[in-house]
């Protein structure tokens, strides 16, 4: 067998993932090489912790140095291009060749795709939600709106459970008598991609807190001065604090390299997220947040159901990808994804519900649930702990 190099480009869920599975199955001469542009690792699923002031910035990065002593080559590089014709990527520090190609970039935020957005609250960045915190301490009276401009949106979940982990907050400080919560969404149903199950659990619990839903909202501009979301259907919404989902996008160096379709994502097969291109390397894939795998049997005009960006989902594809590399270079069998995932949503006052999701499930997509409450919280901290000590 001769070294093989296989490029993994983006070092979050899914590209750790993969580089620790594929350095588990083969032998260390083939070569694993991890690109990101940041030192750190961060899981999603704590900056609303960042958001609430529970934890601080620094408390929830994790060093990616660790990767080196397991085998993986780890570049701390911004990816410029991806020469799919030469099989390479060029990165800030120069070019790279790889025999196998795993694209895991993630999503990008584009506040600049709803004219006036850029006046909204986010806290889907770091730096985001550390703004949130000081402007929701300040915030004791008024007119709350989470909003869901654009789908889809990594982690379907998250508006509604920081809409929930916000009224808690308010509670706990005895302002949220002067609050009103409002949660406009283009979705037709909160979690469409989880399916119905999810979605009345999840309108039953904004109900019993008062946070008023609105479904099939698409937002078409916001006015900061105003206060004002105006929405395609010619309703408006006031609010005194707007706290957005951003648009998202594929990363500026996938759509350069042409590799997206009409759905701004690289389509990827639902089994083995190979991607169906000609190129240099001997066979590329693309997991995660920057896949489009559409769900068999279902689609909806404006709102396409799609596996849902999630980091659970990034995690179980890494590792079938792995499988699928590591067989090709062994010449044996190789796994295939079964579109399952899980997801947490806390529901405030360290309570939680764990969501079971079979994706591919027909005729549609199944997440069960349990009542929220503190075992499932706790299930929450270990899963992080466990993933960490396994991968970083
Ligand atoms: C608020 C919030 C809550 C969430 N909660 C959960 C949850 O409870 N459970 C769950 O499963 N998921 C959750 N998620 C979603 C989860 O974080 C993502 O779905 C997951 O991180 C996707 O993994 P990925 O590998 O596709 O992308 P990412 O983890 O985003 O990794 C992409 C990597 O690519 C790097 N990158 C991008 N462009 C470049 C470039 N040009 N050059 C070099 N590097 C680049 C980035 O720095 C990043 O490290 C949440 C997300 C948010 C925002």
């Amino acid at each position: 067998m001769t070294t093989k190099t296989t490029l993994i480009l983006g070092a979050g869920f899914g590209g750790i993932i993969t580089a620790n599975a594929l350095r588990r199955q083969l032998p260390s001469d083939h070569r694993i090489v991890l690109i990101d542009k940041l030192p750190t690792f961060h899981f999603g699923a704590t900056k609303p912790w960042v958001m609430l002031g529970h934890k601080t910035v620094a408390e929830i990065s994790h060093s990616r140095e660790a990767l080196g002593r397991r085998g993986i080559e780890f570049l701390q590089a911004e990816i410029r291009q991806i020469d799919l014709a030469k099989g390479e990527v060029e990165t800030e520090h120069g070019s790279r060749r790889g025999d196998y190609l795993v694209i895991a970039l993630g999503a990008d935020y584009d506040m600049s795709a709803i004219p006036g957005l850029a006046a909204a609250h986010e806290f889907y960045t770091l730096e985001g939600a550390a703004r949130l915190r000081e402007a929701l301490r300040e915030f004791s009276r008024g007119d709350l709106i989470v909003l869901v401009p654009r789908a889809p949106f990594k982690c379907p979940p998250a508006p509604y459970e920081a809409a929930m982990l916000m009224d808690h907050a308010f509670k706990e400080r005895d302002v949220r008598d002067n609050v009103r919560i409002a949660l406009y969404t283009v979705e037709g149903a909160p979690m469409a991609t989880a399916g119905a199950e999810m979605g009345s659990f999840i309108r039953e619990q904004l109900a019993a807190r008062g946070i008023s839903f609105h479904p099939t909202k698409k937002t078409s501009s916001v006015d900061g001065e105003q206060r004002s979301v105006k929405f395609d259907d010619g309703s408006e919404a006031h609010f005194d604090l707007l706290v957005t989902v951003p648009p998202h996008v594929a990363p500026k160096a996938v759509r350069e390299a042409g590799l997206t379709n009409q759905s701004g994502w690289i389509p990827a097969d639902p089994k083995t997220l190979k991607v169906a291109r000609e190129s240099a390397f001997r066979a590329v894939y693309a997991i995660g947040d920057v896949s489009v795998v559409p769900l068999p049997g279902r689609h909806k005009p404006d709102v396409p159901l799609v596996l849902p960006k999630a980091g659970t989902v990034a995690d179980g594809q890494g590792q079938i990808v792995a499988s699928q590399i590591a067989g090709e270079v062994l010449g044996r069998p190789a796994e295939t994804f079964a579109g399952v995932g899980t997801c947490y949503i806390e529901t405030g006052g360290k309570q939680a519900v764990r969501g079971e999701g079979q994706f591919y499930a027909l005729p549609h997509p199944v997440m069960r649930t349990t009542p929220p409450d503190g075992a499932q919280y706790e299930g929450k901290l270990t899963w992080m702990s466990d993933w960490l000590r396994a991968n970083l």
